[in-house]
């Protein structure tokens, strides 16, 4: 009797646990997916998903070679595309 007690306590834990679980797991979704809707409607998008806002966004050193006009890291001293060496006078935010 107490060994039945003891399985029927353990599948009431077991059951539990996996029910806790699945609340869990579906409320994790749940906000992330709220999240995602959230960002689709009213948030810009990050920019390491989005290339063009990246380039927008004016925090970047812009190369001075004409043909390659790649925007780099604010602290980069040579073009990540080209190598070309990077002046301050290419310094985009000088210009405002
Ligand atoms: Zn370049």
């Amino acid at each position: 009797m107490l060994a039945l007690a003891d399985f029927a306590l353990w599948v009431l834990i077991i059951f539990l646990v996996g029910f806790v679980g699945f609340f869990v797991v579906a409320v994790v979704m749940v906000v992330r997916l709220v999240g995602f809707v959230g960002r689709a409607l009213f948030g810009r998008p990050s920019a390491e998903n989005d290339p063009g806002q990246r380039r927008r966004d004016h925090h970047g050193r812009l190369c001075p070679q004409l043909r390659c006009g790649h925007v780099n890291a604010a602290d980069a001293r040579y073009c990540a595309r080209c190598g070309q060496p990077l002046r301050v006078v290419c310094d985009v935010d000088a210009y405002g």
